[in-house]
């Protein structure tokens, strides 16, 4: 599947984004190159519209049933990250706002919400989760123009996935006393939940659906620079006659959910983003008794050995590290390799690279989408530049970017030791470092030589060596001869710096309870 043209054997060095920022803009999806040799023919553009979508000027806050400004009138700006065009202004909460909101969240808690049989419960989740789906074309359309998504990855992953966990929840409201946490078990009260802009609608899914199952009302903050689809969920909770104040929505920065996540009324916070901020709230939130789950940052190991199945394999780095754009907390950032099939893997890696088609999140060809915002771009290449500095090999596939936008082409780093920043410090971005081993031994020295431990994955032809490796390896979620598979029945969560506490199955309905 050699798209594009046919162009000169694959670059080293000079992928950045600074190098390619001066070349010709290209049309929707332009692909990245093509396979060395492949024949000279392009995909059409196959743009999905926008028109499914309206977006609106102005957003309020979603308070107690109801949209409104802030108490102060602040707003923020929200921008497409693949052209830099402003969506929309957004309300910016304050302090009377987050108060406004856990006040409507506590009155709907106590005089509807918890009195309510799980059953009656269930019956507004079922109705979120059909309004999701009905709505699945505008809402993929929303997320990828607010976070630079590829289509086909909002599409086909981020919203599915979003309705599969109302689902899944929906199921459990009535059962939470066959869960296994005693006959009787009770919600917490006021949950506090802060979510990052990598899956803006899948996160604020994982928040709500177990949260709303197990009879807690809710005050979500998005992250600020992805709002919009979190705002389009609180008017599915409005179709849904959800009563007021079950569900509210807070949009606005850090401070925001600083002021939330430190209410007094709030009993229960739950935190996704990264390992520094979920620190601090884990500070602000000790000793309080609010009780506390954090998802937070990950530098997984992708593990290939000399005797998995490689075209397999490479799929699995593919999609371990560039799926999208790598912005991906349990994304497979660090590939350790077995050394007796390292240059096989790498050759025929880079191959698979010069092949993805980086561009318009909207066309429904492209690979790679737009990195979310200047910031994330800034960290990416002060990173990149850190891994050439330190003396790892930097590479990416012949690519010209768009000329506006924030944009980052799949690199791969080889070369690179222990010691080096782009193995240890998540990067968040399009990023491959490559290290090798020599034995099983070694492998799980170096997967588990990182203060995180969200996820790994194994390749390898022996179930008996997965079995072995999967025990030892210090991670939440370990894949075998695949990655980056979700599902709402499955646990998913951290260790160490990558945090406590678990989303999704049973088990994420042990944070929402008393228990
Ligand atoms: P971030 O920590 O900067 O921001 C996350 C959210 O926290 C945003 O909504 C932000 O406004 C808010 N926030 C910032 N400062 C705050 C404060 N002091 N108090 C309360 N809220 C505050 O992270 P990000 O850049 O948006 O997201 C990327 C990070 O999220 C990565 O590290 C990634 O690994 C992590 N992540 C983890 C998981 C997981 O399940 N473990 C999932 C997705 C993303």
């Amino acid at each position: 599947m050699g798209g594009g043209k046919a162009r000169s054997s694959p670059a080293s060095g000079q992928g950045g984004a600074t190098a390619d920022r001066g070349a010709a803009a290209r049309g929707p999806a332009s692909e990245l190159a093509a396979e060395p040799g492949a024949s000279a023919w392009q995909y059409a553009p196959a743009p999905e519209s926008r028109d499914v979508v309206s977006i609106e000027p102005e957003y309020g806050l979603f308070v107690a049933g109801t949209f409104r400004p802030a108490a102060d009138g602040r707003t923020f700006a929200t921008i497409n990250p693949a052209t830099e065009e402003p969506l929309a202004q957004v309300a910016a909460a304050g302090q009377a706002d987050v108060d406004a909101a856990v006040t409507a969240a506590r009155t709907a808690y106590e005089q509807v919400w918890k009195p309510m049989p799980g059953s009656e419960r269930a019956k507004y989740l079922y109705r979120i989760a059909r309004q999701l789906q009905e709505r699945a074309r505008e809402f993929a359309v929303l997320e990828s123009l607010d976070n630079g998504k590829p289509i086909k990855e909002s599409r086909d992953v981020d919203i599915p996935l979003a309705a599969a966990h109302f689902f899944y929840y929906a199921g459990w409201a009535d059962k939470l006393e066959h869960a296994g946490f005693g006959p009787d078990p009770r919600p917490i009260g006021v949950a506090g939940q802060v979510i990052p802009w990598n899956f803006p609608l899948l996160m604020a899914a994982w928040k709500l659906a177990p949260a709303l199952a197990a009879g807690n009302t809710c005050v979500l903050k998005p992250a600020e620079t992805t709002p919009l689809t979190a705002l389009l969920l609180a008017e599915v909770c409005q179709q849904a006659g959800l009563p007021p104040g079950v569900v509210n929505v807070l949009t606005g920065a850090g401070d925001t959910g600083a002021a939330l996540v430190s209410h007094p009324g709030v009993n229960k916070v739950a935190f996704t983003g990264s390992t520094e901020v979920g620190k601090e709230i884990a500070r602000v939130v000790a000793g309080t008794g609010k009780k506390l789950t954090l998802e937070l940052g990950g530098k997984a190991a992708n593990i290939v050995f000399d005797d998995a199945p490689v075209e397999q394999a490479i799929e699995g780095i593919v999609n371990g590290i560039f799926f999208n754009q790598g912005h991906v907390c349990c994304a497979g950032s660090r590939l350790l390799v077995q050394e007796s099939v390292a240059d096989i893997v790498v050759e025929r890696l880079q191959r698979r690279l010069a092949t993805l088609r980086l561009g318009d999140p909207l066309d429904k060809n492209t690979d790679i989408g737009a990195i979310n915002s200047r910031q994330q771009l800034d960290k990416i290449n002060e990173l990149t530049q850190a891994g050439e500095a330190e003396g790892a090999q930097r590479w990416s596939p012949p690519c010209q970017l768009p000329a506006k936008g924030y944009w980052f082409p799949p690199t791969v780093f080889t070369g690179v030791s222990q010691s080096h920043r782009i193995a240890r410090e998540e990067i968040f971005g399009p990023v491959l470092s490559v290290l090798t081993f020599r034995t099983p031994d070694e492998a799980v020295a170096k997967a588990n030589n990182t203060p995180y431990g969200l996820s790994a994955g194994i390749w390898t032809d022996k179930g008996s060596r997965i079995l072995w490796l999967a025990q030892k390896l210090r991670a939440g979620v370990v894949w075998a001869n695949t990655y980056n598979r979700f599902d709402p029945a499955s646990p998913f969560g951290g260790y160490q710096e990558s945090g406590y506490g678990r989303e999704g199955g049973r088990h994420g309905l042990a944070a929402y309870l008393n228990v």
